[in-house]
């Protein structure tokens, strides 16, 4: 008898996606993540990166990196901890923890690797994590990467948190430390954490606090410093502000951002920070030079909000159900995930990039095309998409 190979299970699970329509369909872009830019030989419009503020492309930035190239080189040569520790890594994190207004940060080499690295060291054995139904798949990892128990509340629901808690509490014998975490900004739909009522309850049950504002930098708060600005709250309240590089700053790179003991903490047991290799110069550089364009061009994130505010009506107007958003990712629910796919096929036909998100990236009855706004657009790009979302929204008799 002939032997089952041991791999043919890749191309049977390959090919089970590909038989339900849930294996990725990657778009290649020749050229630069821009407005207009071309995926697959065809000039369209970009509505899905998480390049909010177009810094990706933004002149100071790219002199940063060219110019820290030249002084610094190409690779950083090893880990943080051994020899891949230079000048530009420690000035972007002093920048960081300036521009957060926190004691300090700490830079990773991605926000996957910041939730991988630091949630299981921050909650172990005898503790609970307590975590929002729909947090990130980054943050699932990190909770299960820890021994601790956990506990799942509602979405953005305060008061099942509070329950949790007092649940918490009667538990024997009492847990060592308990660890609340949540998304800041939900990528799916665009709403915002109550972290106010998060971090109230944290304090009342002497619970530490943990965001993950991936997508509320570079978005919320004053001058796009994040949630915590966007609440006002007290950093003896969210313990830990969790983030990234790779979104609205236009980079790449997670970092964490709190008390100087937090940080001290965080490098020397996070496990991704002390045993991968640390950022090339040239993304340090971009990464700082994308805080200098925060500080000095308020205009960025005040284009944001305004092309956030007219799309968001023109389609309202329009008919669409734009779910309840408080934030530039706008998403225009369909229904069945067969509407949002020939939406999408369409949208890019008419020259509109907008991807599709299916089950089981949210309820099955609940497909819809996600659109991420971007300061970088100007008011003719934003007519341009909004007519294509007319046109093929009423072939399609959704409106
Ligand atoms: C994108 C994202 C991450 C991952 O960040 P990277 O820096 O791209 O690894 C983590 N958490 C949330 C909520 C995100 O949206």
């Amino acid at each position: 008898m002939k032997m089952r190979s041991p791999t043919a299970f890749l191309r049977e699970e390959y090919e089970e996606l590909v038989r339900n329509e849930l294996d990725w369909k990657i778009r290649v872009l020749q050229g630069p993540s821009t407005p207009w830019c071309t995926v697959e030989g065809k000039k369209v419009l970009m509505f899905c990166s998480n390049n909010y503020l177009g810094l990706s492309n933004h002149p100071k930035l790219k002199e940063a990196a060219i110019k820290a190239v030249q002084t610094h080189g190409a690779g950083s040569g090893s880990v943080r901890p051994i020899a891949g520790t230079m000048d530009i890594h420690v000035e972007l994190e002093k920048r960081l923890a300036k521009f957060k207004r926190a004691e300090a940060s700490l830079v990773y080499q991605t926000g996957f690797a910041a939730n991988a690295g630091l949630i299981p060291q921050l909650a172990g054995k005898g503790d609970l994590i307590i975590s929002d139904e729909l947090n990130h798949g980054s943050i699932i990892d990190g909770v299960r990467l820890s021994h601790a128990e956990r506990a799942v509340y509602k979405h953005s629901d305060v008061e099942d948190l509070q329950r949790v808690l007092e649940e918490a509490e009667k538990h024997q014998p009492p847990y060592r430390r308990i660890l609340i975490i949540t998304d800041g900004v939900f990528s799916m739909d665009g709403d915002i954490a109550p972290l106010d009522g998060i971090a109230k309850l944290g304090a009342e049950h002497g619970a530490m606090v943990y965001v993950d504002d991936a997508h509320g930098e570079g978005v919320l708060g004053e001058g796009g410093r994040g949630i915590v600005t966007h609440f006002k709250l007290s950093r003896d309240k969210v313990h830990v502000e969790m983030g990234t590089f790779s979104k609205a700053f236009g980079v790449v790179g997670g970092h964490v951002s709190g008390s100087q003991d937090l940080i001290n903490f965080a490098y020397n047991k996070s496990r991704t920070w002390l045993l991968s290799g640390s950022h090339p110069p040239a993304v340090a550089a971009a990464c700082i030079a994308a805080i200098d364009v925060l500080e000095q061009e308020p205009q960025h994130v005040q284009r944001l909000w305004e092309h956030t505010r007219y799309f968001k009506k023109a389609m309202k107007d329009l008919g669409f159900d734009i779910g309840n958003s408080q934030t530039p990712i706008t998403p225009i629910i369909v229904g069945e995930s067969g509407v949002a796919k020939k939406l999408s096929a369409r949208l890019f036909e008419e020259g509109v990039f907008a991807l599709p998100i299916v089950y089981p990236m949210v309820a099955r009855d609940k497909a819809r095309i996600r659109t991420i706004m971007n300061a970088a657009l100007t008011r003719e790009d934003l007519d341009f998409a909004i007519n294509a979302f007319e046109k093929i929204g009423k072939e399609l008799h959704i409106i």
